[in-house]
């Protein structure tokens, strides 16, 4: 057994801790006495009376650092680091993670980066005709009848469909008690419909990781609201029973709503529209381009079905006879709109959707096509040339991204996530691991349309060797792992018991 603290440190073998290029990293408080400053200021002077009773007491405890300590600091921290401009990141649940540089650029053009919310309409005409042409693009891809732009988040635009699917069933009478979610669901599914006031009722997986259509008619009934698929699901497969599927739902007087953060997997292909959802959010940094899972802003903008359409939040952009308008108010929206009020208090996040219409002028409808095939074909072919040395729970082909369970590694003293913690010693950051919850032991891979066969053959090669390794019983092997990173293992149980959330500075003697 090797011993493992909280945050041990790689063994260096070097004078200073360093390893290479790699330096070790102090906290800002350890680094920087508090006598020390930055810069040069001068002593406060002819301070007025009234404030002399602001001035501080005694020290706060910054750390005194040089501009220069500083930018090096996080440059280091910022090295430690894996990225997408660095290497393979085949995390699933993810969808695309390259983005082209062009829609960067784009979002940061001058005029269009650096507009204000409240600014007159007349001056940001051209910024209305990008949400417009955005919005027509949404419904011409999807085939839907309205779209929503404000949503902020996929899960923001799943509340934004499920308060629609509300507002309709208000009007109709009876806002109705329960929404049914499919076990293979994303986590966010049931959170927005017990946000929105519903029960949620689960509808079990069959064998094959799709939707139990039986078990969808007996739980069907007049207190369902609607139903929340995700397609393709979390396991990676399209729900070929779709449309059966929404015809139950519609038949019973409740909404399909469509969970379509995996619109990746199906753009250019299917018309969303002849699946019969009547709301689907699109993350647009999942599927047209901007950087996630860095916590920066993301969009969910939300397709309407025709009998949903009516029921779409405020404020929308619409095309007037001298130019574009801003529909802010229920009066304005007319006499046929009923919108069920607000998502954000301005129209959603602008530069999300400039850099998404960059990406979809330059890719172009058949271009979207070719990203969907890519996105599929790398997939499987992870999954052909994996699936003799992992296991695969499903049979048949995938779809955006490739399922594993931990069946390959029964008797070998290896789990999943040393696994994973093997992978990171050879340049590769772990796929999703543990997720579906259908599956035990997950592995799940999501390689993308973007990586090359070169990218994809040399992972695969390491993943082959890693499971050999496994089954050749070198379990130590994979508990010391990572043993090339900067940090160690973490002690997960003691970390999780224990958590040490607050840095103290050590006391003064
Ligand atoms: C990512 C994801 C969501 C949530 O999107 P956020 O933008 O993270 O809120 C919902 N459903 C599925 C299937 C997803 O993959």
């Amino acid at each position: 057994m090797t011993e493992v603290h909280v945050f041990p440190s790689a063994p260096a073998g070097t004078v200073s801790g360093n390893r290479g290029l790699t330096v070790e990293e102090p906290l800002l408080f350890e680094m920087g006495g508090e006598a020390g400053c930055g810069v040069d200021l001068p002593e406060p002077r002819d301070v007025p009376d009234h404030l002399t009773g602001f001035a501080r007491k005694g020290r706060i405890g910054l750390p005194g650092l040089s501009e220069p300590q500083v930018v090096r600091h996080y440059t280091r921290l910022s090295q430690k680091n894996y990225s997408i401009d660095a290497g393979f990141y085949p995390l699933g649940s993810c969808t695309m993670k390259y983005n082209p540089r062009l829609n960067e650029k784009v979002a940061r053009t001058t005029g269009l980066g650096d507009l204000h919310p409240m600014q007159p309409v007349s001056t940001v005409q051209g910024a209305l005709e990008a949400i417009d042409a955005m919005a027509a693009w949404l419904l011409g891809l999807t085939g839907m009848a309205g779209v929503a732009m404000s949503p902020a988040a996929g899960a923001h635009g799943e509340l934004c469909g499920v308060m629609a699917i509300r507002a309709a069933q208000e009007a109709k009478g009876n806002p109705r008690k329960i929404i049914l979610v499919p076990e293979s669901a994303h986590g966010t599914n049931p959170a927005t419909a017990a946000l929105c006031g519903y029960s949620v009722v689960a509808i079990p997986a069959t064998a094959e990781g799709r939707v139990d259509i039986a078990a969808l008619k007996a739980k069907l009934s007049d207190d369902v609201a609607g139903l929340m698929l995700t397609n393709p699901n979390t396991c990676g497969l399209f729900e070929r029973e779709v449309r059966e599927i929404a015809d139950l739902v519609h038949a019973a007087g409740a909404f399909f709503y469509m969970d379509g953060a995996n619109f990746n997997a199906l753009i250019g292909r299917v018309k969303i529209a002849d699946l019969g959802a009547d709301a689907m959010h699109i993350n647009l940094h999942k599927t047209f381009s901007t950087p996630h899972g860095g916590g920066g802003p993301g969009a969910g903008p939300t397709v309407f079905s025709q009998a949903l359409a009516p029921f779409a939040p405020l404020p929308f952009v619409r095309r007037g006879d001298d130019g574009f308008e801003l529909v802010e108010t229920r009066a304005q929206a007319g006499a046929d709109a009923h919108p069920f009020g607000r998502m954000k208090g301005f129209h959603g996040q602008f530069g999300v959707m400039l850099r998404a219409l960059a990406y979809a002028m330059s890719l172009g409808k058949d271009g979207f096509r070719q990203a969907s095939g890519d996105a599929v074909l790398n997939a499987n072919y992870l999954l052909a040339r994996l699936k003799d040395v992992l296991s695969a729970p499903f049979e048949g082909p995938c779809m955006h991204e490739a399922l594993f369970d931990d069946g390959f590694l029964k008797d070998t003293g290896v789990t999943t996530l040393d696994l994973a913690k093997a992978l990171i010693d050879e340049g590769y950051h772990p796929m999703t691991m543990y997720f579906p919850l259908v599956v035990h032991g997950a592995l799940l891979m999501e390689p993308t349309e973007t990586e090359s066969k070169q990218t994809l053959d040399a992972f695969i090669d390491t993943v082959r060797a890693l499971a050999a390794k496994a089954k050749a019983g070198e379990a130590d092997f994979f508990h010391a792992a990572p043993r090339l990173t900067p940090r160690r293992r973490l002690d997960e149980t003691l970390a999780a018991r224990k958590p040490v959330l607050r840095w103290a500075p050590p006391k003064a003697e």
